[in-house]
């Protein structure tokens, strides 16, 4: 299990990834949460020379990639190592700086 959950809605069957109470597309309350698979493909990746925080400048260079999960929602995410855009991934809810996070690794 990777740690990292999505949300839909019952109602028009939108996807996403933070959690909201409405859905952000048709304004339902009560969305369903579920787990993500964590397969995912590479949508683009930069690398991190400054950091927004103290925090993040102690593990700066790091690389930050916009990932598609294999159920729709785009996850901005941390990278262990460099992948090209269209890479497949897989990732996981992982402690980075003390804070839970999804980290990919490439396939
Ligand atoms: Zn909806």
């Amino acid at each position: 299990m990777s740690g990292i959950e999505i949300q839909s809605c019952p109602a028009c069957a939108k996807t996403w990834y933070l959690p909201r109470q409405l859905c952000p597309g048709c304004g339902h309350a009560g969305p369903e949460t579920r787990p993500a698979s964590g397969q995912g493909t590479v949508w683009s990746v930069t690398r991190v020379e400054r950091a927004p925080d103290e925090t993040f400048r102690a593990i700066a260079p790091y690389l930050i990639a916009l990932v598609d999960l294999a159920e729709g929602p785009r996850v901005m995410a941390h990278l262990t190592a460099p992948a090209p855009i269209g890479a497949q991934v897989t990732g996981e809810v992982r402690d980075i700086a003390g804070r839970a996070l999804p980290v990919f690794s490439p396939r």
